[in-house]
């Protein structure tokens, strides 16, 4: 590997940006805090900690302490100095920390199945402090030069999965999919009604047709808060009907679109998931992507949950159609194994990621973008400050390559897949669907339960093993009754601990349920 000299990379490389002046000494008790010995002594026995902490790879489940006693906790740890900046202790800090690490979600214990949280890719946590120690905010390539252009090459690296033309496209980081999702849908918003963004609602409706959005049934809230907060209103959603896999039915959409504009509304977009969050279901891209054609709607994929599938081979197919879309946003933060948040927001016409925040592109600014100011993306995503999100995943991804990604993605896919397996086995448990990658949702059907306990019975188990369970596991509605739910995050897991954890369910239930008499 090439060493770079700094001055190779300079525009202008005689110039120099540092100087050394014989400055007055910082006041001693605060260059003691800032000191740089001070800094590695701490970093070094918190890299201990934390070492320590993932190599433990106990089965764990959620440990929740009483809140007002954590209170009380964390208010005895801290310092009760006010006068004078209190001086370091190792040990406060190790206690403060140690309290973190133990009451947080065991990412890294394999009985962690409850939720979309990864767990991450180690090294992300060393990039991640590198950001926060230099404090790079991204958005303007002056304050985060290497993460604006770790962007770009993250954006290319992707799109090679996606098949969009090079130059003609663009992605954007937002904090969290919601935001991509607020984001991609105030992009079509103003690409269907360019007075939107001056004259506010009334901008919007022409001929008396209220603006609308399709969506799936299953869709995540985050679309629907978005539709609210756009001033849609949350009344103009049309609701798609699911087939039996709970994916939007190509079929019967159309029906529920005329019908939608009969009753005067005016569908401008329409909503796919490409994982949802109850079930994991995919939506037919390619279907959806001919409908959208034909209606000419703006389809934005919401694919935080599965967009990470793209890098795999082996499961790359659930999204098949992706390149027929307007936008989609990828969660590194879940299914590419990064610390939260991380998303990737990608438009398939580069022109479009400029909608959201202004009708014109920056060619309006009276200043001409220069090579520089070309990589901003201040103008483009709805932060100022923004955490060079972007670090983590351009750095495993440049230490390690694609393949970390796809093997995590169909090791969990296939941990899930087998789970089916093992529930198809067992006369006492239901699977409510066949899974399409790593989430499974399923319910515990003792012999004799009636009807009308089933539901309870879900939530019941769910919420003891919450409190006093060795895993991590979540609930979910579907149709109205509540099943039990699984996420396999994490490269420990396997089957067995599905079997496990199938037994502490029959035994929790066990003590639920009336005892049998007699
Ligand atoms: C998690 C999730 C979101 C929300 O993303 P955040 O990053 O948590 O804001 C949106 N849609 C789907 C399908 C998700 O699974």
């Amino acid at each position: 590997m090439n060493t770079l000299r700094l001055d190779d990379l300079r525009a202008s490389p005689s110039v120099h940006s540092a100087v050394k002046l014989g400055v007055p000494a910082i006041p001693l008790e605060l260059s003691e805090v800032f000191a740089s010995e001070t800094f590695r002594t701490m970093a070094r026995s918190t890299v201990d900690l934390l070492a320590e902490h993932i190599s433990d790879d106990l089965v764990r489940g959620l440990d929740l302490a009483d809140p007002d006693r954590l209170t009380a906790l964390a208010r005895g740890l801290m310092t009760t100095e006010r006068d004078v900046v209190a001086p370091l202790d190792e040990d406060r800090l190790a206690a403060i920390l140690d309290l973190y690490v133990r009451t947080g979600i065991q990412v890294h214990s394999p009985g962690a199945m409850g939720r979309q949280f990864s767990g991450t890719l180690p090294l992300a946590g060393v990039v991640e402090l590198v950001g926060a120690v230099t404090n790079q905010p991204s958005s303007f390539y002056e304050a985060a030069q290497l993460p604006s252009v770790a962007e770009r090459i993250m954006a290319d690296e992707l799109n090679q999965f996606i098949g969009w033309q090079s130059g003609s496209f663009a992605m954007v980081t937002t904090s969290g999919g919601s935001l991509a999702n607020l984001t991609a849908l105030a992009a079509a918003r103003n690409k269907r009604f360019p007075r939107f963004w001056t004259e506010g609602a009334a901008g919007g409706s022409a001929g008396g047709r209220r603006p609308a959005v399709a969506v799936g049934d299953d869709v995540h809230y985050s679309v629907t808060r978005a539709v609210g907060i756009l001033g849609i209103g949350e009344d103009q959603l049309v609701r798609l009907p699911l087939n039996r896999a709970r994916q939007i039915s190509v079929e019967l959409a159309g029906p529920v679109l005329d019908a939608a504009a009969r009753r005067g509304l005016d569908v401008f977009a329409l909503v796919a998931t490409a994982g949802t969050t109850s079930v994991g279901a995919f939506d037919p891209l390619d279907g959806l992507a001919d409908l959208a054609a034909a209606r000419d709607l703006w389809l934005h994929v919401d694919a935080a949950h599965g967009g990470g599938l793209l890098v795999s081979d082996e499961y790359r197919h659930l999204l098949h159609g992706v390149r027929r879309v307007d936008s989609i946003a990828v969660d590194a933060h879940k299914m590419m194994f990064v610390p939260a948040p991380c998303t990737l927001l990608f438009y398939r016409d580069a022109e479009d990621s400029r909608r959201p925040f202004r009708q014109d592109a920056s060619y309006v600014f009276d200043e001409e973008p220069d090579v520089y100011t070309r990589l901003d993306s201040g103008d483009r995503n709805f932060e100022c400050t923004k955490r060079p999100m972007i670090m983590a995943l351009w750095v495993l991804w440049a230490m390690h390559g694609p393949a970390v990604f796809a093997g995590k993605v169909d090791h969990l896919c296939r941990v899930t897949s087998a789970a089916h397996d093992v529930l198809l086995d067992e006369t006492d448990f239901e699977a409510c669907h066949r899974p399409e990658a790593n989430i499974l949702c399923f319910r515990y059907l003792p012999p004799n339960l009636p009807e009308t306990a089933v539901h309870s019975l879900q939530l019941a188990i769910r919420n003891r093993i919450k409190e006093h369970g060795k895993f991590f596991l979540s609930k979910v509605d579907l149709d109205g009754t509540a099943a039990l739910r699984v996420v396999m995050m994490n490269h420990r897991t396997t089957v067995e601990h599905f079997r496990l954890l199938l037994a502490e369910i029959r035994a929790v239930a066990a003590h639920l349920l009336p005892h049998p008499t007699g």
